[in-house]
């Protein structure tokens, strides 16, 4: 994967779940990402986006979007804003001891 061994990760700020429902509340739960012809997805969102990846959390770089847009713009970004989100499901599941034979 592109993103594995990057240090570029970024770091979301200790009161990241309240910045990310007034974000969500702003935007009234729909998807800001604009099309090619100027509409908005408008679908449901879930996620929120900084608009600028990096470290900035203020509102003005935030924004909501559906799972959908905000996998295809991290897709564009190199993967960058997916480590971002990214929760590890892969993990390799223990064997019992009592199990192996
Ligand atoms: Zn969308």
């Amino acid at each position: 994967m592109a993103w594995d061994g990057s240090t570029r990760r970024s770091r979301l700020p200790k009161n990241w779940p309240s910045l990310r429902r007034r974000v969500l509340r702003r935007d009234k739960n729909l998807c800001q990402m604009p099309f090619s012809d100027g509409r908005l997805c408008g679908a449901e969102a879930t996620d929120v986006d900084h608009v600028v990846p990096g470290d900035d959390h203020s509102m003005a770089n935030l924004r909501a979007l559906c799972t959908w847009c905000h996998r295809r713009k991290s897709a564009q970004e190199g993967g960058t804003a997916a480590a971002l989100t990214r929760v590890r499901i892969d993990r390799p599941k223990p064997t019992h001891p009592a199990l192996e034979e």
